[in-house]
């Protein structure tokens, strides 16, 4: 993405939030196929593989997730995200949410 575009998201940004506040990820659902990183208009979303520590603190269906599809993840840059929704309607797992902040 070039810097015009950094700028824009930042703006964009900053005026979406007010209204939509953030997105969060359901690492127990998420099963890594990076759907949600080819939508992205901002490209706010990467696959990073969980650690071991971090497996262990997923739940059982997040841990069953894990050994049948590997330990990638989708992880969000709240300082990127809009929150425009276009990943959330991609996700095959609904494992996209947003949270209304105050
Ligand atoms: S959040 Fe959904 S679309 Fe994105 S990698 Fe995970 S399962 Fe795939
Ligand atoms: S809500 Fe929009 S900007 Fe945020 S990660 Fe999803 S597609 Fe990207």
């Amino acid at each position: 993405m070039g810097l015009k575009n950094k700028l824009f998201a930042k703006e964009l940004d900053k005026e979406l939030r007010i209204k939509n506040g953030i997105l969060t990820i359901d690492q127990n659902s998420c099963d890594g196929c990076g759907v949600c990183v080819q939508k992205c208009p901002f490209d706010a979303m990467t696959i990073i593989e969980l650690s071991r520590e971090q497996i262990e603190q997923l739940s059982f269906k997040g841990r069953l997730k894990v050994r049948i599809k590997g330990a990638n993840k989708a992880f969000v840059d709240d300082h990127l995200c809009t929150v425009c929704g276009a990943c959330m309607k991609t996700c095959h797992e609904f494992a996209i949410h947003k949270v209304v902040q105050d």
